[in-house]
């Protein structure tokens, strides 16, 4: 095991990996930005270095500040967290050059995996149903209407080295396809540098269900079930739960084994998510793999009783599993609703300043993982999420009371919060029933 690692993330992540390296024994070493000095959360580090300035691309994201301050504080490991430079195969490549382990997958398996479009084409070869698309990269606009006409609209224009739902666009007809295309270009040039385009079907009301997966270096692959994250605003998670309501064992066990396939295929390891659309027949098509820990992990530790964050930490020092596939069973329903700093009032703008007041819920079946509290400042320089609500309970119904009542302990006053729009959709009867699919949210006026 490890002496010393470096979080390389902010905010409720850096909290949750620190919090596992406590207990494992394992000293950490925290970074931060200038906008991030004296945040609470530092203090529970063995040292934390300022990386720079509050913007993201010059301290958090910045590689040399983050390896200069990995070499300083003598580590042996670095989290990536999620966002940042967890998908980064440069700076994991800088790392391994540099001697320290990246806690996450080789850059190799990452770069297989990274881009949607490699992935694709790794996923069909293994054998793992992929949504009906263009083979490949679209070079022109012809080729692009040609493809269309071929699978059949609506299509979904994407980038592929798209994430956080943006270089995303669906299409009804040539003309909008040809709007669609720029569009997404011009989004994932700006985002991601990178403006290759691909083209998929639009799957009409499709349920998101994704699969974790835990691989160690010694050729032991498992997957830990599934969660579903249909409930979304814009193509982005708003609820993700497990298991996922509505699925049948079937359908589940074929998925779950299939994202192990393709894990296996891609030689990949550490821990994983492999995200697949589920149409209303029940089909289930891959779409993408999240080569790092996901925000929703939390719901895929409760059912399971495994702690993800310190499995990854123990799969880079070199341990194999400790468990085999028919040992991890999923027990009860856990839920989790992200807690955003957004004015739902003005289309979820990011709403920052100062916490005058924030209580956090608890109690049975209830965990709140979150770096704010009061007189936290949320920076406008980041990411709006200041923390995640979540429960689990024997059964989904009672997981469904438990939030609501979470919900309403949970005080956050002085800036403007998802909270509100989290007690509606608890209480509309298609999430109360299950009966929820990427276009719920907005389909039943919630974010109006
Ligand atoms: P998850 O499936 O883990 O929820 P998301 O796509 O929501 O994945 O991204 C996880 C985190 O990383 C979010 O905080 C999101 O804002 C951030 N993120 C993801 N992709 C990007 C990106 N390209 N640029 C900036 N932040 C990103
Ligand atoms: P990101 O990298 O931004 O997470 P994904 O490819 O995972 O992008 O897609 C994000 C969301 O967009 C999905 O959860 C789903 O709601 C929607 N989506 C993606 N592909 C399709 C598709 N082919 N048909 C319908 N919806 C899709
Ligand atoms: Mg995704």
């Amino acid at each position: 095991m490890y002496k010393r690692i470096l979080v390389a993330n902010r905010g409720e992540i850096a909290l949750r990996i620190i919090r596992a390296c406590r207990e494992l024994g394992v000293e950490t070493v925290a970074i931060f930005s200038e906008a991030d000095r004296g945040a609470a959360y530092l203090e529970l580090a063995d040292e934390a270095f300022c990386v720079g300035p509050p913007k993201g691309a010059d301290s958090y994201r910045k590689i040399d500040r983050v390896i200069s301050a990995a070499e300083i504080g003598n580590v042996q490991a670095i989290h990536p967290g999620y966002g940042f430079l967890s998908e980064n195969a440069h700076f994991n490549e800088v790392c391994r050059s540099c001697k320290i382990d990246f806690i996450g997958p080789t850059p190799e398996a990452m770069g297989r995996l990274g881009d949607k479009n490699t992935a694709r084409k790794l996923a069909r070869d293994a054998g793992v149903p992929v949504v009906p698309g263009s083979n490949g990269l679209i070079g022109d606009e012809s080729e692009a209407v040609r493809v269309a006409h071929e699978i059949g609209f609506p299509v979904l224009v994407k980038a592929s080295a798209g994430g956080g739902g943006r270089g995303m666009r669906v299409a009804l007809n040539d003309l909008a396809l040809k709007a669609a295309l720029q569009q997404a270009r011009t989004e994932a040039e700006a985002a991601f540098g990178d403006g290759s385009i691909y083209l998929e079907k639009y799957i009409e009301h499709p349920r998101h269900v994704e699969v974790q997966i835990l691989a160690d270096q010694h050729g032991n692959v498992v997957h830990l079930w599934e969660r579903d994250c249909s409930t979304q605003r814009r193509h982005q998670k708003l609820i993700e739960e497990s298991p996922s309501p509505g699925l049948s064992s079937e359908t589940r066990v074929s998925m779950c084994e299939a994202a192990v396939r393709l894990i296996k295929a891609a030689g990949y390891t550490n821990a994983g998510t492999v995200e697949f659309i589920v149409d209303s027949q029940g089909g289930y098509y891959f779409i993408e793999v999240n080569a790092r820990i996901q925000v929703e992990h939390p719901v895929t530790e409760m059912v399971t009783g495994i702690d993800l964050i310190k499995s990854q930490i123990r799969i880079a020092s070199g341990e194999p599993l400790p468990f085999e596939q028919f040992q991890i069973v999923a027990s009860g329903a856990a839920i989790e609703c992200r807690i955003n700093a957004e004015d739902p009032q003005k289309s979820f703008q990011p709403s920052p300043g100062k916490i005058e007041r924030l209580i956090a819920p608890g109690g049975f079946g209830v965990r709140f993982d979150s770096h704010a509290h009061t007189g936290y400042v949320v920076s406008p320089h980041y990411d709006s999420m200041i923390g995640k609500l979540i429960v689990h309970q024997p059964t989904r119904r009672e997981a469904v009371v438990t939030m609501l009542r979470a919900l309403d302990e949970l005080r956050v006053e002085g800036i403007k919060t998802t909270v509100p729009l989290h007690r509606e959709i608890l209480r509309h009867a298609a999430f109360v029933e299950g009966r929820i699919d990427t276009t719920f949210v907005e389909r039943s006026g919630l974010t109006q």
